[in-house]
């Protein structure tokens, strides 16, 4: 295929996140001859963050600055992209299933009257056609879909397709694309960023997860440390945000997160389908859980039976020798 395809580039301070790489693989893997065009956003200076998509497979980068691009809203991203995708007379546009990802793309599609693929896991190419397969109901079953007419939106969820090898003597050209952009309703007054300290969760290759068997705020305490000596992040099911052990921004699940980790422990976590609708995609999951019925071990590729208490501080204590 020959498809002119751009890729939305997502930083966060500054730094670009994994899943813009893992937007540019998926772009690739529909056009492997090339002409990927990445675009990003901002008021500082981009040509660091854009070199870094070059170097990971994008063709060329367009850059946007504006003052009004310092935080993200749909708006201000919505006028600064769309002049961008007017001049490049693209097939698809395609981005990471992030919060910015899930609330951006929409209003692109619609405001273009295209169709928009969301969430998609994996993409194969047939004939001519690239088609994205993306899980429903919950992560029990799978759907291939493609657009036939027009430009395509796609997102990608995280983790699931590999980023290709950063490859320093790739070049490409940076330019910037001057826009206008006016009559911003929303105004960002300040970003409070909750709990999540260390690896970011929704981009995390090793996940803790604890449940309401955890107990308490206290209980956490030892997840965290088997977090860290695995490189990890700490997450939750909504039974132990509910009890208050943990803040509703580690919720994994249908209501919160949708997580692809390499490893995923669930640590106290009956597996309910909500639950399991967050993180069944993972690679390999491990359950540490009482109760030999529960549901998590029907996910599980390696399930423990006994007390967390008990468990966790073995592993710890292994984990560290080795
Ligand atoms: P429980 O079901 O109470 O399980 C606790 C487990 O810990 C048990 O299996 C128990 O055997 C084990 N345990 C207890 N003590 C120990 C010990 N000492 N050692 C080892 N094991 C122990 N849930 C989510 O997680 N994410 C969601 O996004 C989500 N969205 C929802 C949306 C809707 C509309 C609804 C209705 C529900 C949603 N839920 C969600 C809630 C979900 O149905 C479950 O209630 C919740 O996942 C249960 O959390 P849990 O497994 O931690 O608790």
């Amino acid at each position: 295929m020959s498809d002119k395809l751009l890729v939305i580039g997502e930083a966060r301070d500054g730094v670009l996140r994994n899943v813009t790489f893992e937007a540019i693989a998926a772009a690739k893997k529909i056009n492997s001859d090339g002409d990927i065009v990445g675009v990003l956003c901002g008021n500082d200076d981009l040509n660091a963050q854009a070199q870094e998509m070059i170097y990971y497979g994008a063709d060329r980068v367009v850059t946007v600055h504006h003052d009004e691009l310092k935080t993200y809203t749909s708006e201000g991203y919505g006028q600064a992209i769309l002049p961008v995708i007017d001049d490049e007379s693209l097939d698809g546009i395609i981005m990471g299933h992030t919060a910015i990802g899930k609330d951006l793309t929409p209003k692109l599609a619609s405001k273009l009257e295209s169709g928009l693929i969301s969430d998609a896991t994996e993409i194969e190419v047939e004939g001519d056609k690239a088609v994205f397969i993306r899980p429903i109901y919950s992560g029990k079953a799978f759907e291939k879909k493609t657009i036939s007419s027009g430009l395509t939106f796609a997102t990608i969820r995280p983790n699931n397709i590999p980023a290709l090898e950063r490859d320093e003597s790739r070049s490409g050209d940076v330019s910037s694309k001057e826009v206008d952009i006016a009559n911003i309703r929303t105004v960002i007054k300040e970003v409070i960023r909750k709990a999540s300290e260390g690896v970011d969760l929704s981009e995390a290759n090793v996940i803790i997860a604890g449940g309401r068997g955890v107990k308490s705020e206290e209980g956490f305490k030892p997840l965290y440390e088997l977090a860290d000596v695995l490189g990890g992040a700490v997450g939750a099911s909504r039974g132990a945000c509910d009890a208050e052990y943990c803040d509703y921004a580690l919720q994994i699940g249908q209501t919160g997160k949708v997580v692809t980790p390499d490893l995923y422990i669930a640590v106290g976590i009956s597996g309910a389908i909500q639950h399991l609708a967050g993180m069944s995609n993972s690679k390999v999951i491990v359950a540490i859980n009482k109760d030999p019925e529960a549901n998590i071990f029907n996910v599980a590729d390696y399930g423990i039976v006994g007390d967390l208490f008990d468990v966790v501080p073995t592993l710890i204590e292994e984990v560290k020798k080795l």
